[in-house]
């Protein structure tokens, strides 16, 4: 595996950055998680756009422009020969002293690893996840908001050890304020009286890109989508519940605190737009390798 590493492509072996990197010493950096289906990259400019958005949020300089950044991102794909593939993009403060002053880092780390996605056993995605909402709530907008996708995960970790602990996939954080917010690494959806709602990006979420795809689909559907805000007590009443993320795409969840989702398979609308997005991702995106005329047409 080769990984790019502040404009050179190393093997895995050799991609190491300083220990003095803020990024290591404080979370200080962004992120992203991108996929590539079918030698594509899906979506790739959103992930771009929302990286460089994550940056500027924090005063982050980004040593390549978005174009140079989107097209190592492409470059690291071929240099592996992966056609399907799980992309994360990181950009670190870099390295500085022991105190937490970013001024100390004049050169930003910029990795790029691309690797082969372990993504949940099929049957998650045929029978549905049981889920359950945790104590951990997710990091206010006002003290972090979390539509900066940020080194700093350990509200999202605390989360996930909730899970582990109890035995749990994913998990339903609430927003400081009690309304559903979304999961560890995914954001969350219900069918109620036929429509389907997703929280707010205010709420306190990050405003995930399979999720505005997911909306997108939906309403090519005809089904009618709204950003609303609920409760607990909406997920233990919707008719189909499903969470959305890169490296979950659409997963169905039949089941919230022990509480039925519906008749505790995954609904009509769910599986519909599972296959919808399957689709789409098979076939929309930038490519990887060179592609004849015709294709690269449509
Ligand atoms: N919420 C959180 C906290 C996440 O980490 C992710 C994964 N990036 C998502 C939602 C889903 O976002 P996306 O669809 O852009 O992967």
């Amino acid at each position: 595996m080769l990984v790019y590493v502040n404009g050179r492509f190393v093997p895995k072996e050799e991609a190491t950055v300083s220990v003095f990197d803020h990024g290591y010493l404080y979370g200080d950096g962004v992120f992203e998680g991108i996929r590539a289906y079918n030698g594509r990259v899906f979506k790739l400019d959103e992930h771009i756009t929302r990286l460089y958005e994550s940056a500027h949020a924090i005063l982050l300089q980004i040593p390549l422009s978005p174009e140079e950044m989107a097209a190592a991102v492409v470059e690291t794909c071929r240099r592996n020969q992966l056609s399907e593939a799980y992309i994360r993009v990181v950009v670190s403060r870099g390295p500085g002293d022991l105190g937490i002053d970013p001024r100390k880092c004049p050169r930003p780390t910029v990795v790029i690893i691309a690797d082969r996605l372990a993504l949940y056993p099929a049957e998650l995605y045929e029978q549905g996840m049981r889920v359950m909402t945790v104590a951990t709530r997710r990091t206010s907008p006002a003290a972090l908001n979390p539509r900066v996708k940020s080194l700093n995960y350990l509200n999202n970790i605390l989360a996930r050890l909730e899970a582990n602990l109890a035995g749990f996939a994913e998990v339903v954080l609430l927003n400081d304020e009690g309304y559903v917010a979304e999961c560890t690494g995914d954001n969350i959806f219900i069918v109620r009286h036929g429509r389907l709602l997703t929280p707010p990006p205010h709420l306190g979420i990050l405003q995930g890109i399979t999720r505005d795809t997911v909306m997108e689909l939906a309403r090519r559907r005809g089904i009618p989508v709204e950003e609303a805000v609920f409760t607990r007590h909406d997920l233990y009443v919707a008719e189909e519940c499903f969470i959305t993320g890169t490296a979950a795409e659409v997963c169905p969840v039949v089941e919230v605190d022990g509480r039925k989702v519906g008749d505790g398979r995954p609904g009509p609308i769910t599986r519909q737009l599972m296959a919808d997005f399957r689709e789409y991702a098979r076939t929309h995106g930038t490519p990887i390798w060179d592609e004849p005329a015709q294709q690269a047409a449509d």
